[in-house]
């Protein structure tokens, strides 16, 4: 399973914690999902988003780009 963390700055909620952005994919058949994740490691700022994909082209946004800081997931 493909996962994936970088550093996407400081805090917007403590400003002292730094946040880490993570992706993770998940393959269940036809059916695809991506994952994001912003979570800081000093309190409890955390946001996520997914993106279902499944015979259809997803209906908003790009789910290989980060919603939160417009990261690209590295390629293969
Ligand atoms: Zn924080
Ligand atoms: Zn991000």
């Amino acid at each position: 399973m493909p996962r994936d963390r970088q550093n996407a700055g400081p805090c917007p909620k403590c400003s002292v914690g730094k946040v880490s952005c993570t992706y993770n994919r998940f393959d269940n058949g036809p059916e695809r999902i991506d994952s994001w994740e912003h979570r800081c490691l000093s309190c409890s700022f955390r946001e996520t988003k997914a993106f279902r994909s499944g015979e259809e082209p997803p209906a908003e946004g790009d789910p290989t780009t980060c919603p939160f800081c417009g990261r690209k997931v590295p390629g293969p």
